[in-house]
């Protein structure tokens, strides 16, 4: 009887620790931060910040303007940095950064870094923190525009505090009365007008013992006022030891009054301890949306270190002014504006499944996505395409017309709508500045049917990107009852087929003639593709599987062409980059074939075997990826993580589904990891994944039901999960080759299957 009792304590206890389970103490912010230039396992930094935050911080530990500001590898930091960038090959911009110092003043960045290890740090997405190697700890916490530091010196001698406002226009004017340090940083790498301005202001816990300037490398001691192209300001404390300095930081890109505002809201009057608790309070509850249950404490780490990157960008670049309301400064007509804007997003690589994702658990979200994409439509004349925080001339495509179309078709309304198809169609009869906003060969594309090689580079690759979007808009279109629009954009979603070629199953450059492009092999990087071969590019018809299917003489055909890219000897031709790119260098470490999943565009290629009725080997290879290329630790990723997208992909496929096209509201089922996931959706309904039977040599479905009924599809409606309920999945080590089968199983395509 006491053993009942103690037994049903400990379950008691067990079930209070489980429901107190703080899921953001799962994420590893350090995962994906072992990266070079020449080769990447993410090419992330640790950024501490709110989800989809104003501003970010990140130790540096490279020199300034590095794209690499935090590498794993690296033995020193340099400073603690307000950072807004996406990746470091688009790099950073509106940077400031500061840096404690003990003894001796070095200002210089590439003369002040401090030796540091790992096993004196902590990272958290709320809580970074570092005891240097010369006995100065830092600590950080953040709110959406502002930071708070905490400055622990080890001695009397030298407590310094540098701020380094950076090169391209900067200022430092330093209140030594009221203990305050304003100005403003300018740096950017494109994508902004003229008067672009990120203005700060920080205040200090104690007395400023002593001050200056450094202007370009010229030190003015004692003087209080910088203004110039590279600035920065030192100044130095008296902390009584046992004291922390408390340091407050915030800013604004509309104006300095609006980054008092900003201070005043969220972080004046605050401690420390209170900012840290309501950071992690925002963190669980934006995780908390995937509560997943499981004993595999390493795959709960990867699945929520996944789910924090996915819930970083596209950031948020509005601020609220004093009544509340939204408002920002526009990166594309220099003014202020009432509403939403967001930025730092390459859709070419977040509309697979970021987008989707919001779409499904953030919806609240997505509705402000859409309406900031309107207005950068009617501040700039087009759509963005890859925005930082302007537009930035990189990658192909017009996949903002797939945020859209996804957001709409499952429901999303809150954004004018109207406003929103003239921009598409736009989008697709116009070439911006730089070369990716717009639709770069339009007029061929609309002639030929396909964008011509070599007249414009990447050319199938974009042949195949615009059919997609074509057949977006055309379901947009019909969706707000443009017959017109819908029609004509139908018949051009099917032009992937004029750049098929049909003599060897592969997608293939095309001449201005109708000719192929020769010679031709399928390993073959860049040329007519991005960032990968026709391997990668061939499966790039997300809207019509079906169709491509039969292109390649049906389903068995398909099947073994897929079998033929997972078995393929990873060969590679560099073809036009001239060098190993890294993506080539990953795809050959990865040793699965021809799959690259270290780039985007063969991400949702796995989930193809569900179209073609052998839903096992999609199964198959889903479990083989998430438990081969994901780990939880610095060189986590098996390429760039770019933006969440590689993270929502595992996400998705941990919960057992993936948005193959998004636009319709349909999730291709794959092999769930975990033995359990409740979705926590809006209005308070729940969808729980359920997988009995579960374990790493599990990974097939043996059999499912959804709310109780048997399930035989490869695909779940989105409205069935967002409606509510629960879909069950029996787990088996060997394939079941009965379900799954018949053609009503297939998820749709716009071509139907021949019977
Ligand atoms: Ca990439």
């Amino acid at each position: 009887m006491r053993r009942a009792i103690t037994i049903f304590l400990l379950l008691f206890a067990l079930s209070f620790v489980n429901k107190a389970e703080s899921l953001v103490d799962y994420v590893n912010p350090l995962m994906g931060t072992e990266s070079t230039f020449s080769f990447s396992h993410g090419n992330t930094y640790p950024a501490v910040a709110l989800p989809w935050g104003v501003n970010f911080w990140s130790p540096q530990t490279g020199e300034n303007r590095n794209g690499w500001m935090y590498a794993y590898t690296d033995t020193v930091i340099r400073g603690f940095k307000q950072t807004h960038q996406p990746s470091p090959w688009i790099n950073d911009y509106a940077v400031l950064s500061v840096m404690p110092l003990s003894g001796e003043l070095k200002i210089n960045h590439k003369e002040r870094g401090v030796g540091f290890s790992h096993q004196n740090e902590e990272a958290h997405p709320y809580l970074y923190s570092v005891t240097m190697d010369n006995g100065v700890k830092v600590s950080l916490t953040p709110t959406r525009t502002s930071s708070v530091i905490e400055v622990e010196y080890p001695s009397l001698e030298g407590q310094y505090f540098v701020i380094d406002a950076q090169h391209g226009g900067s200022k430092v004017e330093i209140d030594q009365m009221r203990r305050r340090v304003t100005g403003y940083v300018k740096n950017h790498n494109g994508g902004v007008p003229a008067n672009f301005t990120n203005y700060y202001v920080m205040e200090f816990s104690h007395p400023i013992a002593e001050k200056g300037v450094m202007i370009n490398d010229s030190l003015f001691a004692g003087r209080s006022v910088g203004e110039h192209d590279r600035v920065c300001g030192y100044l130095r404390f008296i902390v009584p030891e046992g004291e922390k300095l408390t340091v407050k930081i915030s800013s604004s890109f509309i104006s300095a009054d609006q980054a008092q505002l900003n201070f005043n809201r969220e972080v004046k009057g605050k401690t420390f301890e209170e900012v840290k608790s309501a950071a992690i309070s925002e963190w669980n509850a934006m995780l908390g949306r995937a509560v997943v249950e499981d004993d595999d404490r390493v795959a709960k780490q990867t699945f929520y270190s996944c789910l924090y990157r996915v819930l970083l960008f596209p950031r948020e670049f509005y601020e609220y002014d004093s009544e509340g309301n939204p408002c920002y400064y526009s990166p594309y007509d220099g003014e202020i504006h009432d509403g939403y804007m967001y930025t730092d997003n390459g859709f070419w690589d977040t509309f697979r499944a970021v987008h989707p994702l919001f779409t499904l658990l953030y919806p609240e979200v997505s509705e402000r996505v859409m309406q900031s994409l309107v207005n950068v439509y009617n501040e700039s004349g087009f759509l963005p395409e890859w925005a930082s925080p302007g537009h930035r001339g990189c990658m192909i495509g017009n996949n903002s017309l797939s945020l859209i179309a996804d957001a709409y078709i499952k429901g999303i309304r809150g954004f004018d709508t109207q406003k929103a198809l003239e921009a598409m169609v736009h989008q697709t009869e116009a070439q911006g500045e730089p070369l990716s906003v717009g639709r770069n060969g339009y007029k061929e594309y609309f002639e030929l049917g396909y964008v011509p090689y070599p007249n414009y580079y990447e050319a199938t690759a974009k042949t195949l990107e615009y059919a997609y979007a074509d057949w977006c808009l055309s379901t947009f279109a019909s969706a707000l009852g443009a017959v017109d629009i819908a029609s004509d954009y139908k018949s051009m979603a099917y032009n992937y087929e004029n750049v098929f070629d049909k003599s060897n199953g592969f997608m293939r450059g095309r001449t201005k003639n109708g000719d192929w492009v020769f010679p031709f092999a399928p390993e073959e990087w860049g040329g007519a593709f991005t960032e990968g071969s026709s391997w990668h590019y061939t499966w790039s018809v997300m809207h019509d599987v079906e169709g491509l299917s039969q292109l390649m003489g049906g389903h068995e055909n398909m099947t073994f062409m897929l079998d033929s890219m997972f078995s393929a000897p990873p060969v590679y031709n560099y073809g036009t980059y001239g060098f190993v790119i890294h993506e080539i260098a990953e795809m050959v470490a990865l040793n699965m074939g021809q799959y690259a999943h270290g780039n985007q565009p063969v991400q949702h290629a796995a989930y193809l075997y569900d179209y073609t009725l052998s839903p096992w080997k999609t199964q198959y290879h889903v479990r083989q990826i998430m438990d081969r290329l994901y780990k939880p630790t610095p060189d986590g990723y098996c390429g760039d993580e770019d933006n969440g997208q590689t993270s929502a992909w595992y996400v998705f496929s941990a919960m057992g589904f993936y948005p193959v096209c998004p636009g319709r509201a349909e999730y291709a089922v794959g092999s769930p990891l975990f033995d359990k996931v409740t979705l926590n959706l809006p209005m308070g309904k729940t969808f729980v994944i359920e997988a009995l039977n579960n374990n790493p040599a599990n990974c097939y479905i043996k059999s499912a039901s959804l709310n109780g009924k048997r399930y035989t599809k490869n695909y779940i409606s989105h409205f069935d999960i967002t409606a509510g309920g629960e879909i069950q999945f029996n787990m088996a080590d060997k394939p079941n080759i009965k379900r799954g089968v018949e053609t009503g199983d297939a998820p749709s395509s716009m071509t139907q299957i021949k019977k």
